[in-house]
Order: C-alpha cells, then sequence, then structure tokens
C-alpha cells in the first residue's frame, strides 16, 4: 500500500506522487479518478479494487508552479552523484559551499555541489581561488519540469512517461 502513485490534476498536469493507501482514499472518495491500474487489485472481504499507478484528481487544483526543493538528495541528483570538482561518481558524497558560509556564501542552489570528501577536505574553508579548485559545470537552479520532478520514481514506473513528457 505504500507503491507510489502519481497524481494528475484534472488537465493531466502531473501534480505530486502520494501512496497507494491515499490514491485509494481519493478514488473511493469521489475525488480522483483511476487513469492507470496496471497493479492488480487490493482486495478487501466485500469487494476487490484495482491497484492504482495514475490517478486524476476531479476537481482542479489551482497551486503555484512547482519548484525543486533545496535539500541534500536533490543537490547531489542534479549533480548527477558526480564530485563537482574531480569528477569521480561516488555514492559517498558531501555538499560543499563554494563560497563558504563563514565567507558570506548563502545555502542557494547556485552555491552547493556535490563533493566527494577529499574534495571537500582539500578544499577545506577556502574559496575556489584561495584553494585554486574549479569546478566543471556552473552549478544553476535544477528545471522544475515533471520529468525532472519526478523522475526518481520512472525507473520503476515507466507507464508513467507518457504522463510526464511535456510538462
Ligand atoms: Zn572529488
Amino acid at each position: 500500500m505504500h507503491d507510489p502513485v502519481l497524481v494528475l490534476n484534472a488537465n493531466f498536469e502531473p501534480i505530486n506522487v502520494c501512496n497507494t493507501r491515499r490514491a485509494m482514499g481519493l478514488i473511493l472518495g469521489g475525488k480522483a479518478d483511476l487513469v492507470l491500474n496496471g497493479r492488480g487489485f487490493v482486495h478487501t472481504i466485500a469487494a476487490s479494487y484495482p491497484r492504482p499507478s495514475i490517478i486524476r484528481l476531479e476537481k482542479m487544483v489551482h497551486r503555484p508552479r512547482m519548484t525543486v526543493r533545496l535539500t541534500k538528495r536533490e543537490v547531489l541528483r542534479r549533480d548527477d552523484y558526480t564530485c563537482q570538482y574531480c569528477g569521480q561518481r561516488t555514492s559517498y558524497l558531501t555538499i560543499d559551499h563554494i563560497i563558504p558560509r563563514h565567507l558570506g556564501g548563502l545555502h542557494a542552489w547556485e552555491n552547493l555541489v556535490a563533493a566527494c570528501s577529499n574534495c571537500n577536505h582539500r578544499k577545506g574553508g577556502r574559496t575556489l581561488e584561495q584553494a585554486q579548485m574549479r569546478l566543471l559545470r556552473l552549478p544553476v537552479i535544477p528545471p522544475a519540469s515533471a520529468i525532472y520532478l519526478f523522475g526518481r520514481h520512472l525507473h520503476e514506473n515507466m507507464d508513467w512517461l507518457p504522463f510526464i513528457e511535456g510538462w
């Protein structure tokens, strides 16, 4: 019941991912329609219900343009799990403040990069110039496209792709 379910707005824009329990609650409560089953059925004593993979809200929900939340996990994902100093791709990455915080550097997308512990240690509390290090590429705010926002679920839910592409 914890499998992710893609939630579409009434206009088919993908807006959220919830778990199966919540999705079935929305369907049974008449707030959403099943768009794609693809996962068999949930059985109760009284009945069996299709197990949703994608649902669509009956009523249009108006919400501000989505943004990617600034978290360590999302910084690593934006940087493709690659140290932005030496190019090493590893699961043991830290987050480096390009301009260190004690020098006024912000905790912002443009000032944060994935760094392996060696590079982070080597750079220490210094700026790029002081440490004589350079970045592989300039960090940017990641695009808030549906593919980017929900892409991490895609490898297990390829049937979502046609509903995510283009938003
Ligand atoms: Zn490195």
